[in-house]
């Protein structure tokens, strides 16, 4: 994800002092990694939409397993739905279920029976997804969480787009369909929305039909092979016209309002030589079958990495005239961003929230790595110049800030300087202190070893240390799992008989862990 500006890690930082002093007893619990009593494996969603209530009537047939145990029980999140029906589907017939949902938040579903691990097993849920009306708290990051958005569903604000779109990251999706909502969890997917036939649909992966749904209505259907994270599914619904490239044979598209459309090219067309270029440069070409990206209205965030699907607020559209003004600060940089998420996010994924610098940092290092690239070696430093400031302008909040932090008050917290611009900064110095062809040979092998699984620290500094021979604890136990940074003060001192300069570097940050060793 992309935060909406670069001065909102200031902000954001302000945002978590404040409510970290409102909340001081849940910024002590240990944030530990979900346990996986059921594993999703398969999400196949029916969606009609009513556009005056702002619901989505859903059907759902969910496919899990046991992950180690036998187990009788499944928790799934649910966030302000109306549960009509739970069943088990047994040959083809669905078994009503008992199922408690009290606190509109956690649907508890008795199986009715012991299924053993590594078996799988589908059950079918209706329900209707209330977003407007569910209690769900937004963050700095995020100005709300409600999952799935309705913009000018009446049309009552003259010539604005009429759009639905979603927002699942942390754990928004969970108001439109239910699921584990966490991010150590990865299902395939099969989404089939009925709209109005007057609008164009995205979502994950392949568009495998589309069908008259009668009275004006289309049912189009997406299809995804490859596992994904819940937080990662995405639809876009609207009046979008479509520019179609390709990278490699696979579909690269641009879905823009139909003004906006003579633009794609300017503002995307760049994106099957991102492709080419991360591809190689990490030795794992896109993992994916196709990459779509969308410019949604009122988004709530900068970008949002959906799997093969990202999808950009209104500062990614603009006339000819404005895009003249654009710099690579801006939208191009957003580009890199999120398409690296979809090797470093969506086919390895943050094991949990409190690791999310296996996300960020590195979409925050490839805007560097494509300035660089594109650009030439200047234009990477001033991006990773224009970076290391964003995490100083944080001040001491940010400083007193692990990498990883596993007690934190809010999830929503993680999404701060600290996870973005510290963690990217330190990825561009392990790339120095490795060497440039020792450190991607890391990042290949940390990449193939955790495809469509999730990662932590550990994982990576494994793979490097497998790589360069060298042992990697100092430097991940300094840089990941304590906060802080080297203060280095620099004085001179001419002395004029001996035609001498001294130059005396000192390091004056407390905490004594750092040593020269690490610049
Ligand atoms: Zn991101």
């Amino acid at each position: 994800m992309r935060l909406l500006h670069n001065s909102l890690p200031v902000l954001l930082t302000l945002a978590t002092l404040a409510s970290v002093s409102a909340q001081q007893p849940t910024a002590t619990i240990y944030r530990a990694t979900e346990r996986r009593i059921n594993d999703l494996v398969h999400t196949k969603l029916d969606l009609q939409f009513d556009y005056k209530k702002r619901y989505a009537y859903g059907k759902e047939w969910l496919t899990l397993k046991p992950h180690a145990y036998p187990t009788d029980s499944l928790r799934l999140d649910a966030k302000g739905m109306d549960i009509k029906t739970v069943a088990l589907m047994s040959n083809g017939t669905a078994q009503p279920l008992r199922f408690s949902y009290n606190d509109e938040r956690n649907l508890r579903v008795n199986l009715g029976k012991k299924m053993p691990p590594g078996a799988n097993y589908t059950i079918y849920i209706e329900y209707t997804a209330k977003p407007d009306e569910a209690k769900v708290k937004g963050s700095a990051a995020i100005s709300e969480a409600k999952g799935l958005y309705f913009i000018n569903p009446d049309s009552t604000v003259a010539g604005k787009p009429v759009q639905i779109w979603t927002q699942g990251e942390t754990e928004g999706s969970s108001v439109w369909f239910p699921t584990i909502d966490r991010p150590n969890q990865k299902t395939t997917s099969e989404i089939s929305l009925t709209v109005p036939s007057k609008y164009v649909t995205l979502s994950n992966g392949a568009l495998v039909s589309q069908k008259p749904a009668g009275a004006g209505l289309r049912t189009d259907t997406w299809k995804m092979e490859q596992p994904h994270a819940p937080y990662l599914f995405m639809l876009a619904i609207g009046d979008f016209r479509i520019t179609k490239d390709t990278w490699r044979g696979k579909e690269v598209s641009y879905y823009l309002e139909p003004k906006y459309a003579d633009q794609a090219r300017a503002v995307f067309g760049k994106t099957p030589q991102m492709m080419e270029f991360f591809s190689k440069r990490l030795g794992v070409d896109f993992p994916w079958n196709k990459f779509a990206q969308v410019v949604a209205r009122d988004f709530v965030s900068g970008a949002m990495e959906n799997t093969t699907a990202s999808l950009y607020g209104e500062q990614a559209q603009g006339t000819a005239r404005e895009l003249l003004d654009w710099e690579y600060a801006g939208v191009e940089r957003e580009i890199a961003h999120e398409l690296f998420h979809h090797w470093f996010g969506d086919f390895v994924t943050t094991e949990s929230w409190s690791n999310l610098t296996m996300n960020e940092s590195f979409a925050n290092f490839s805007e560097v790595l494509w300035a660089e690239h594109a650009y030439g070696p200047d234009a990477g430093a001033a991006q990773a110049d224009r970076s290391l400031r964003n995490y100083l302008r944080g001040g001491p909040s940010n400083y007193e800030k692990p990498l990883v932090r596993f007690q934190y008050a809010d999830k929503e917290d993680m999404f701060d300087g600290v996870s973005y611009q510290k963690g990217g900064s330190i990825l561009n110095m392990l790339r120095a202190t490795l060497g440039e062809e020792v450190f991607f040979q890391g990042l290949k092998r940390y990449l193939t070893q955790n495809a469509f699984g999730t990662g932590e620290p550990h994982q990576l500094r494994l793979a490097l240390e497998e790589v360069s021979g060298q042992d990697l604890n100092w430097f991940f136990n300094q840089w990941y799992y304590r906060a802080g940074h080297p203060v280095v003060t620099i004085d001179y001192q001419w002395d004029a008989p001996r035609k001498r300069q001294a130059v005396v570097v000192r390091q004056t940050q407390t905490g004594g862990f750092l040593s020269c060793r690490c610049w």
